[in-house]
């Protein structure tokens, strides 16, 4: 920011939003366009038309030249498609131009794009369709139109539909739950997510010094540095001045497309950070965080960074995730999930609270299939992030209240504490009536729920399809059994309801350790299911109680299920390949040369010394030959076997056998081939490395 400027200056500065929006649109205009927002209803064409008008006058004043339509497609990342807004006239001169028609429907070619078998390339045609409810925007010279996405026949071929289909189906049911209890006020209920991105920041020349990072966004090899993460020195820690900068810049970029970045931190491993906004409704934040993963790494390499937001770009330190903190809000700005002071007579709270306890026990296989990718498979189920166990943490109090309704006694509020913090300077704080847990894998947390299982490189768009599509299947079972409830009996129904349901979920309740090896015995005990990679996963997504949930509520048909269960299928096995090719050429081209040269370099000393030294033994040089020797044959070995192994994966037709044989094979071998690199590696000299190390790239930063 210039000198004098204020956050207010620039915050939207690059965004059509409400206020231009009522500024420049004719009033009856303004009205249409707000009612399409908030009802979902249909914009008719004319009213298309002026708001391009609108847009296009802005955009061009605000520097843009071409304009895009911005949609998400299978592959989790987004795409666009410009053009610039030129139409010449005859007289060689051009005019501006931009329709309504061009505003509200673009026609890529969607051949290029994933769509597991929705459809055959030479059905070439694809449709993007304008979402009103999340705003337009301008990045380097373009009018950005966030747009849906699906094929000639229909079909979504993205992650926004399905999202969007998912939060009018969790209001739908929401609605319908508040109209018995008594709200026929709420005509809306909107999700809203706060997400959480944690991310790493090195060095941009090292990076490029990784084939690994380059191709994969991991290192594949890489020997442990002498200090890890085990001093806990990092987290929250002083930032250091360049990180300290690029966060600035980052910030400010953001806030100008309307991004309200709001916290951010150094996190617990070396060189990871946190960037965190203010929760805003699912579509929005969902677009949101697509931007800010793309404007990080923008920013950083302006910086001399290289951004990773891969899963686990380091072995033996954490990796990264997004934590997604999702509630339930009324169109009267009622937040379904706050306890309010007196939680246990809120049986509003107490029926949305057992709703969403009761969906993620339900489906908490689908969940897990939600947050799948070949990435979060080094994560999850690792002694650091959430196990692959689903489970729900309460926290004290709210399961006092639990046990209370269970039991059918009284609950007696503790009442709040007040902290001794043993020096009277200080000022008197409460304390809150829970501690948190940060092991849990979907934890409540005051006046929402934070589902940290997705991971920090992928779109957050599945995590929420999945977990409004849940909600809004248990809000519906609700609905079913208190309709024919009379007016007066419903306090006690509903008292029933939360109980029974308490009943029967409990089992997904755990406010323990998620990190032990007891909470992973007694969860099987309890029944729940411990997935531990995408291939173990996957086929959940395509079980007849996964289809019910999704076509019943209209989110997904059976065919777009199935496309995206080849999709993702596919982009494992993927993943795994280029790894595995990845590694293969780095250690055969890369690292073998340094191996060889210091191998050699230490040979010729020992000669040398033998030649003026005839009696010495060479001890030094005979040790660190052999043993390099030693691993040396270990590696060939290995790297045999993985490329061998590798090319068998290749033949495999079925997409759950090949990713399963990625998994259980290729990516076992890709282990113990890094296995033996990292003992070498951690005998040769850097100067021989054809890479930097671990310790050079975690702790270089200043
Ligand atoms: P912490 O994780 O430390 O509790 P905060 O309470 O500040 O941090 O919230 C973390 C994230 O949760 C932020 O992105 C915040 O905007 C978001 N959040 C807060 N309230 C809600 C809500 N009602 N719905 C969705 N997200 C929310
Ligand atoms: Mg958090």
């Amino acid at each position: 920011m210039e000198k004098g400027q204020h956050i207010t200056d620039i915050y939207g500065q690059l965004v059509f939003n409400d206020k231009v929006m009522r500024e420049r649109l004719p009033k009856d205009v303004y009205k249409a366009v707000k009612k399409t927002i908030e009802n979902g209803s249909h914009l008719e064409l004319d009213v298309a038309n002026s708001v391009a008008a609108a847009m296009k006058e802005w955009a061009v004043e605000h520097g843009a030249t071409h304009f895009t339509h911005w949609f998400q497609p299978m592959t989790g990342l987004t795409a666009e498609k410009h053009d610039s807004f030129l139409n010449p006239e005859k007289d060689g001169t051009v005019i501006l131009e931009f329709s309504g028609k061009e505003l509200v429907k673009g026609e890529p070619d969607a051949s290029s794009f994933p769509s597991g078998g929705l459809r055959a390339t030479f059905e070439a045609r694809g449709y993007t369709a304008w979402d009103p409810s999340s705003p337009a925007f301008i990045k380097d010279g373009s009018l950005y139109i966030p747009t849906a996405f699906c094929s000639y026949t229909g079909e979504a071929l993205d992650k926004k539909t399905p999202l969007l289909r998912s939060m009018e189906a969790l209001s739908r049911e929401a609605v319908k739950v508040l109209k018995l209890l008594g709200h026929d006020e709420v005509t809306r209920v909107d999700t809203t997510i706060g997400s959480e991105q944690e991310y790493f920041l090195i060095d941009k020349e090292m990076y490029k010094q990784r084939k690994d990072l380059l191709l994969c966004g991991r290192t594949l090899l890489g020997a442990p540095a002498p200090k890890g993460q085990e001093m806990e020195d990092h987290y929250f820690g002083v930032l250091k001045p360049k990180v300290s900068e690029f966060m600035h810049d980052l910030d400010e970029e953001l806030w100008k497309l309307g991004i309200p970045a709001k916290t951010k931190h150094n996190e617990v491993a070396p060189a990871q950070h946190e960037l965190a906004p203010v929760f805003e409704t699912a579509n929005v934040a969902v677009d949101h965080n697509q931007l800010t993963m793309e404007v990080m790494k923008k920013v950083a390499d302006k910086r001399g960074f290289a951004c990773l937001l891969h899963e686990k770009p380091f072995a033996g330190v954490n990796g990264s995730g997004k934590h997604n903190n999702w509630s339930i809000q009324t169109n009267t700005g009622l937040n379904l999930l706050n306890p309010g002071k007196h939680p246990a007579e809120n049986t509003e709270f107490l029926l949305f609270l057992m709703a969403v306890i009761s969906a993620v026990d339900k489906y908490a296989d689908i969940l897990r299939v939600s947050v799948a990718s070949a990435g979060n498979d080094h994560r999850l189920g690792a002694n650091e992030a959430p196990p692959a166990i689903v489970s729900v943490f309460v926290g004290d109090e709210l399961q006092a209240i639990l046990d209370s309704i269970e039991q059918g006694k009284e609950f007696t509020e503790s009442g709040k504490v007040q902290m001794e913090m043993g020096a009277e300077v200080l000022p008197h704080i409460q304390k809150d009536t829970t501690d948190r847990n940060r092991t849990s894998p979907f934890a409540f947390t005051g006046n929402k729920f934070e589902f940290r299982m997705p991971g920090s490189a992928v779109s957050v768009a599945n995590a929420n399809i999945v977990l409004n599509t849940a909600v809004a299947e248990t809000l519906e079972e609700i609905y079913e059994s208190l309709k024919d409830v009379s007016k007066e009996d419903i306090p006690s129904a509903v008292k029933e309801l939360t109980k029974s349901l308490l009943e029967k979920h409990k089992r997904v309740i755990f406010n323990g350790n998620g990190y032990t090896d007891e909470w992973v015995v007694e969860a099987e005990k309890r029944g729940l299911d411990n997935l531990k990679s995408l291939p173990d996963a996957m086929p959940r997504w395509i079980s007849d109680k996964s289809i019910e949930l999704f076509t019943k509520h209209k989110i997904f048909t059976k065919e777009e299920i199935l496309s995206r269960y080849e999709i993702l299928l596919e982009n494992y096995s993927k993943t795994r390949h280029i790894e595995s090719l990845t590694l293969q050429e780095m250690v055969r081209k890369d690292f073998l040369e340094g191996l060889i040269a210091y191998q050699s370099d230490v040979l010729d000393e020992a000669i040398k010394k033998k030649s003026i030294l005839p009696d010495s033994p060479c001890s030094l040089e005979s040790h660190v030959a052999s043993k390099l020797d030693c691993v040396s044959a270990k590696i060939i070995k290995a790297l045999d076997k993985l490329s061998e192994d590798t090319a068998e994966a290749e033949k495999n037709t079925d997409a759950l056998s090949c990713a399963k044989f990625y998994q259980d094979t290729v990516l076992a071998d890709m282990e113990v081939l890094r296995s033996y690199v990292d003992v070498a590696e951690s005998m040769i000299p850097e100067s021989y490395l054809p890479y930097p190390t671990y310790g050079e790239m975690l702790f270089s930063l200043r």
